[in-house]
Formats: C-alpha cells, sequence, structure tokens
C-alpha cells in the first residue's frame, strides 16, 4: 500500500517539502497495521497540492541505485509480470509499478560479454569508444584481463597476491565520473558486485568499487581505491557471513507447482555438476574452500551476500543520507552463474529469480528506511542475455552445437605452417570472440599480415558453427559481408584491443576456448543475447512501459539528463526523454 501510494505522489508531482522522510507512509507491518491519520492526512494533502499545481516538482534526489542483473535476458521480467505485480514484497513487482519499462532495449554490439556491456552500458558508448572489447584480450603475447593493472594489488590480506583491479584499461568517463566531476565533493560513486569487473567498470575511475574474492571467500578492494581494506569491510568479513553458508542447502523457495520449469529439473540436456548436482536441493558443503568460495556463486546467495555488503556499505558512508548526491552500483551476478551451470530455462534459474525479486523487495525496503525511495532514482538492466543450452536446441531440432576452439586453433596453426612455410607459431591465441596474430613472429619473417588472416579467416570460416570470420583489414577497409552485423562489430572494435580475426557463430551455436566449461555460453549478435532489461524508476515520473526500441548506450545519457548533468562526451546514446522529468529536482535545487 506504502508504495503505491508513494508512486501516485510521485507520478502527480509533490513538493520535496511534503514528502520529507518523516512523513513518509510506511508499509503496514502485520495485520491490522493500518497508516496513521495524519499520513492519510499529509497524502490526501499532497495529492490535492499536486493537482493544483500547474508544473510538477520533484523531491530532491539524493540517491541513483543502479542494478545490473549479469545475464537477465529481457524476456524473463515479463514472463512473471503477473506473480511480481502481485506481490506486494516484490522487488521486481516494485519497479514494475512505479518504472518507465523500455521492453525492446538491446546492446547493438557482437561482443555480448559482461565486461563490454557493464562498460557500454555506464558510459553511454560503445566499445569503440571505451575500449573493453571483451572480458580480456592480448596485448603483445601477454593476455590481459578487462580490469587487470600491475599497479592496483588486491587487498585480499595476501601480500603476494597477483589478483589486481582498476578501470585504468577504460578509456573514458561513467556517468558516475561526469556526477562527479560536474558536482565536485558534492557527489561520490561506489559499486558492489559478486564479480570484478561489475563493480570496476560501473565504479568509473572516480568511484570506490569493492567485490567478492573467489580465493578468499572475503570482499575485497584494490589499491586503486584504498590504501588498506575500509574497517566496515573488514568488519563485515569477521561476521563470516560467507562461512555460514558452508552447510546450507538452496531448497525451492515456493511450493513447486508455482514454476514454469518444475518438471525440468532433471532435464536431459542439464549438466551433472561437480558439486551442485543437477536437482534441488543443491548442497554447499562440498569441496575444498576455493572449490566452495567458488561454487557458491551459481546460487542465489551469492547475491544475498553482496545486497549484504552494500547494505553495510551504506550504513558505513551514509550513502544517500548527506547533501549532495550519491551513486551506488550493484552487480547481481547470480544468474549469470545459474544460468552457465544450469541453462536459462531451468528450475534453478527461475527459483533464482524469485529469490532475487525477493532481495531486491527487501533491499529497497532498507533504502526505503535509510533515504527514502522518494528521493532515490533507480535503475536496472543486465550486461548482455543468454541462449539456450546447445544440447536442449539439438533435442528440438534446431541446429546448434559447441565450437571445440583448442581444436580449430591446433588445425589452423597446422595449416599456416604448411602454407608459409615455417615452425614458427603464428598464432598468440583466441580471446572471445577474436583469433590472435603473433605479430612479432610475423614481421621477423616478413609475412604480409593480410595475408595470414585471410588465411585464418578461410579455415575459420569452414567451421561448422562459424557464420563467418571477419579479418582487421576487412574491418579497416570497411569491407564487411552483412551491414547489420558489420555495425554490431564496428561498435565493438577497439583496434588495438579486438585481435585480427573476429569469429561470428551461427545462432545458437556456443563460441568458447572451453567447450566443456559451461552448460551455455553468451557472447553471439544475436537477440537472445543483447536483450536486455531496462526500467529507470524516477520520482516525478509516471510508470509506463515504452515499446520503441532503445540501446544500451541509452543508459547512461538518460541518467545523466535525470541527473540534470551535461551531456557526457563520449556517449553516443539518445536521452530516453520518457524517463526524465519535466523539471529535475536536483538541477532545481543545485544548479
Ligand atoms: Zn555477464
Amino acid at each position: 500500500m506504502r508504495r503505491k501510494l508513494v508512486g501516485i505522489l510521485h507520478a502527480q508531482g509533490t513538493s520535496s517539502m511534503l514528502t520529507a522522510r518523516r512523513y513518509r507512509i510506511r508499509r503496514p507491518q502485520g495485520p491490522g497495521h493500518s497508516p496513521s491519520v495524519t499520513a492519510i492526512s499529509v497524502a490526501f494533502f499532497c495529492l490535492m497540492l499536486a493537482a493544483c499545481s500547474s508544473r510538477p516538482t520533484q523531491p530532491d534526489t539524493r540517491l541513483v541505485l543502479a542494478f545490473t542483473v549479469d545475464q537477465l535476458r529481457g524476456d524473463v521480467l515479463p514472463r512473471y509480470r503477473s506473480r511480481f505485480g502481485a506481490d506486494p514484497s516484490s522487488g521486481f513487482g516494485y519497479l514494475q509499478r512505479h518504472g518507465v519499462i523500455f521492453s525492446d532495449a538491446n546492446f547493438d554490439h557482437a561482443t555480448t560479454f559482461t565486461a563490454v556491456g557493464h562498460a557500454t552500458l555506464f558510459t553511454g558508448a560503445q566499445a569503440s569508444s571505451h575500449g573493453i572489447t571483451g572480458n580480456a584480450w592480448f596485448e603483445g603475447n601477454r593476455q590481459v584481463w578487462s580490469v587487470d593493472d600491475p599497479e592496483s594489488p588486491v587487498l585480499n590480506g595476501n601480500p603476494n597476491a597477483t589478483e589486481t583491479g582498476s578501470p585504468r584499461n577504460l578509456m573514458i568517463e561513467t556517468v558516475g565520473d561526469a556526477l562527479i566531476d560536474e558536482l565536485g565533493g558534492a557527489a561520490r560513486v561506489f559499486s558492489v558486485s559478486t564479480k570484478e569487473r561489475s563493480a570496476i567498470l560501473p565504479g568509473g575511475r572516480h568511484g570506490k568499487a569493492f567485490w567478492y574474492d573467489r580465493q578468499t571467500g572475503d570482499y575485497v578492494t584494490s589499491r586503486y581505491y584504498y590504501e588498506k581494506t575500509p574497517t566496515w569491510l573488514v568488519q563485515w568479513n569477521e561476521l563470516g557471513r560467507v562461512e555460514e553458508l558452508r552447510n546450507k542447502q538452496w531448497n525451492l523457495l515456493d511450493d513447486r507447482a508455482a514454476y514454469i520449469y518444475a518438471d525440468a529439473d532433471d532435464a536431459p540436456w542439464e549438466p551433472d555438476t561437480e558439486y551442485l548436482g543437477n536437482t534441488f536441493p543443491h548442497t554447499l558443503d562440498r569441496g575444498k574452500d576455493t572449490d566452495f568460495f567458488s561454487v557458491l556463486r551459481a546460487t542465489p546467495m551469492a547475491d544475498d551476500l553482496t545486497l549484504d555488503v552494500a547494505r553495510r556499505l551504506i550504513e558505513a558512508e551514509r550513502i544517500g543520507q548527506r547533501s549532495g548526491i550519491d551513486m551506488l552500483a550493484i552487480g547481481l551476478s547470480a544468474t549469470d552463474y545459474v544460468g552457465h551451470v544450469f541453462g536459462p530455462s531451468s528450475l534453478e534459474a527461475e527459483d533464482n529469480v524469485f529469490r532475487l525479486d525477493r532481495a531486491l523487495g527487501k533491499f529497497l525496503d532498507f533504502i526505503d528506511e535509510r533515504v527514502g525511495l522518494e528521493h532515490t532514482v533507480i535503475v536496472l538492466s543486465a550486461d548482455h542475455g543468454v541462449p539456450e543450452i546447445p544440447e536442449r536446441y539439438i533435442a528440438m531440432g534446431s541446429d546448434s552445437g559447441r565450437i571445440d576452439i583448442p581444436d580449430l586453433m591446433r588445425r589452423i596453426r597446422t595449416a599456416l605452417s604448411e602454407k608459409f612455410d615455417t615452425d614458427r607459431n603464428l598464432l598468440t591465441g583466441f580471446s572471445n570472440p577474436a583469433i590472435f596474430l603473433d605479430h612479432s613472429a610475423i614481421g621477423e619473417l616478413q609475412i604480409d599480415p593480410a595475408a595470414v588472416e585471410a588465411a585464418v579467416a578461410e579455415i575459420a570460416s569452414d567451421e561448422p558453427g562459424v557464420a563467418v570470420a571477419i579479418t582487421r583489414t576487412q574491418i579497416s577497409a570497411n569491407k564487411m559481408p552483412d551491414p547489420a552485423l558489420a555495425a554490431k562489430i564496428r561498435n565493438g572494435y577497439y583496434a588495438s584491443r579486438s585481435g585480427d580475426v573476429i569469429l561470428v557463430q551461427k545462432p545458437n551455436w556456443y563460441l568458447h576456448p572451453r567447450p566443456d566449461a559451461y552448460a551455455t555460453m553468451h557472447g553471439s549478435p544475436y537477440r537472445y543475447d543483447t536483450h536486455i532489461p531496462l526500467i529507470f524508476v524516477v520520482p516525478g515520473v509516471t510508470a509506463r512501459e515504452i515499446g520503441r526500441p532503445v540501446r544500451a548506450v541509452d543508459m547512461a545519457p538518460t541518467l545523466a539528463s535525470i541527473l540534470g548533468l551535461g551531456s557526457l562526451e563520449h556517449a553516443s546514446g539518445q536521452i530516453l526523454t520518457e524517463a526524465v522529468p519535466a523539471l529535475p529536482g536536483f538541477a532545481a535545487t543545485q544548479h
């Protein structure tokens, strides 16, 4: 009831003074509880005031909450619309009731991977500008992780730790960076995620990022952000929240009959995983420490941990509870791990969404208490979608399969040796989705790199499951076969990081260096990988659903506009005006 009323107030526009926290109408605490007479009177007065006002205004914005649900394909939330809508404790239901929902939002790059997606969402630019072309790439003969930075070791208590993390490979600003640049000390940016890249990239250059370290089971940060781990995080780690999960089971949240996939828990295409098995209940008490720390990411408990860290962070830093404006990006990674392990159309994936929904609802209650939802702008999106498990496609009679990259690379290497009459390996390696050539070897042998690229592309193109192999030379000369695909390739192309021959799989085919590692894998230019949810909840903006096609790069410019910021210098996205208040409250009070 409370949220509905607050939503009406937002939709109509109210004065910030009248919706200050002490007047908010709280959700009933239990049976028989009803809003106080004072609260109802205030709500009525607000509505009257709104009706009399010719120009809507909003309460001041104190917090921007940016949720990125890893691998949440665009069709998942609409599938459960009636469930979420009927449940007052539903987090997705809150977004559904109060949000501007863009139901046809897509990435327009071919490299639909986690790091690329997060960088694109938060910069509003393509990888051709922000430079994050994949989760990893090669520089010379060295494979570089997207957020590696030798100068920024992870602060995980191990002085010999080799893990590092910073946004130094991100070439342009994020919307959070712009917020800080424009407001100076009046703005702060924080980010938390299970995955390091899903925290670091949304945090931008000026934010503070925290993520889960699967080596230690702790949440960590790096030297880029702090000299030593903040006390609040040390204390959170000492609570032992991760250890508490060691003997826990993952059971179904609801009665089995409530699930679409109730009868699919033991589907023949669902792999039997080493530690979790493939049917409910899934037990977490197996394996040595590092296995346990790793495996728990593929359960909804991973997001519970991340949200718990976010709550502690909000308390410790008083996020959204001071003058100015704070941004908190939260990367929810469990959906991705669950999807990779069990497939997106599994009972596990479905239960994970239901549990995430409940966890988000509780988190929004916390935000309402600490900050006030009327002072909070929320955006929810995803970094990419996901296809079904290849064996499921095959069982349904579709063309699908797994491309064996190590085998393909061996055959290419042999063919190159014969063609160019050399024992030298002319390949550096494969970093999804590209083959990288060894340019120093090619230079020393005085071979034309374009000839090597063409030879590689010819062999790769013949591989079952490969739709097309595109060479660096073709991209530079703008000679790509399919214009729509060419645009997606170009958007993701950053010359020094994108490799020499880019592989594009056929629809429903799985392209990964380890064909046995995951049940399924995203990373294609097809709709199942590009289609994402994009929802804005903005005080003062009426909830509605927008069906026109929009792009992932539109998210950051739209957020910037909502916050009254100047345009993002490098962004190529458009402002989605349906989500922007007519008179941004923040701009009105601060500029
Ligand atoms: Zn991802």
